[in-house]
């Protein structure tokens, strides 16, 4: 018997407004995949859509029941699944990689493993996770650096008009290790006036400076920097990493941007073998896809998989990052259930 799709809307809504240096919002809808086998066995992914990779949840609707064609009747194929469904229609990383998530949390249930034991991976190999502090006036972010007070690594989103005062308030409100993620909002001769300053601030590592296509300005950061510099924006697929080698120190993979879980493998495996540090991050989802990428942090350096805990309400349980300790369930499969 085929497999069966089915979906369900979930809204979600941060906290605070969460806002980067290309604007924010509060408000998100994301999309639950649920695939049930013939005995009824259901695995869950979830699809959080961003417009800057060119989705919608509207998209991901529309390009559903294409992939749900390319399903076939054993989850067991992960690997010709997902090509068939590439070879479909190759963009659309966010819907893909629900499915994804779906097939892995469905084999790994039926193997009776957590996904971290189902790829032969220790949970208590993963790392801590930053937690992001979002732009905001001086008073609220005040408010914010408190209220994550749990957290011990910050990540600042810079690249705004208020960069320096930003930096200000955050350091007179906390002596915590600080991350930065300018999120492409500098030019390389910028970002390069800005590293004596990140230095002076005691930041320990810089994300995405520059522009996406700007790699020779990515290269000219990271031969000025003495902290990390990791490619986000520049590096969405495994595809990406080849001419990214010697012009950063790391990439950033996030699951909406290769489409995968199998992709996301294969990211890691390639940027080790060019010996580059290797970070997973997220977008604003809920724990459901939350806990698919925190299956493979036992291999990777930096996490920031705060994405669920910048929710004011999570519709799901699954991995969390209490104390900045990312924590895998134990349940089989993704092992997330409903709250
Ligand atoms: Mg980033």
């Amino acid at each position: 018997m085929p497999l069966t799709l089915s979906t369900e809307l979930l809204s979600l809504r941060t906290r605070h407004p969460f806002i980067i240096a290309r604007g924010g919002q509060s408000d998100y809808r994301t999309l639950m995949v649920r695939i049930t086998d013939e005995d009824g066995v259901e695995g869950w992914g979830e699809a959080a859509a961003t417009r800057f990779y060119g989705e919608t949840l509207e998209t991901v609707q529309a390009v559903l029941p294409r992939y749900a064609q390319e399903l076939g009747s054993d989850p067991q194929q992960l690997e010709a699944i997902e090509a068939r469904m590439f070879a479909a229609v190759s963009g659309n990383a966010a819907a893909r990689v629900a499915i994804s998530s779906a097939l892995h949390d469905l084999v790994a249930k039926r193997a009776g493993l957590s996904l971290c034991r189902y790829w032969g991976l220790d949970p208590a190999a993963a790392p801590r996770s930053t937690f992001t502090i979002g732009m905001d006036t001086p008073e609220m972010v005040r408010r914010k650096v408190l209220e994550a007070e749990q957290y011990p690594v910050l990540k600042i989103k810079l690249g705004g008009d208020h960069d320096l005062e930003l930096l200000q308030t955050i350091r007179s409100a906390t002596d915590r290790e600080l991350r930065v993620d300018a999120n492409c909002g500098w030019t390389a001769s910028h970002a390069v006036a800005m590293l004596p300053v990140l230095a002076e601030f005691g930041v320990t590592l810089l994300e995405q400076p520059v522009a996406p296509t700007d790699l020779e300005g990515l290269a000219r950061v990271h031969r000025a920097a003495s902290i990390p510099v990791i490619a986000d924006e520049s590096c969405v697929t495994s595809r990406d990493i080849a001419r990214l080698v010697g012009k950063v120190d790391g990439i950033n993979i996030k699951l909406a941007k290769c489409g995968s879980l199998r992709e996301a493998l294969r990211m890691i495996a390639i940027a080790r073998s060019h010996s580059m540090m290797v970070m997973v991050g997220c977008m604003i989802e809920s724990s459901l896809g939350i806990t698919a990428a925190a299956h493979f942090t036992p291999l990777v350096d930096v996490v920031d998989l705060d994405g669920a805990a910048l929710l004011s309400q999570d519709p799901f349980v699954g991995a969390t990052i209490e104390g900045g300790q990312v924590r895998l369930p134990d349940g089989p499969g993704l092992g997330v259930t409903r709250r």
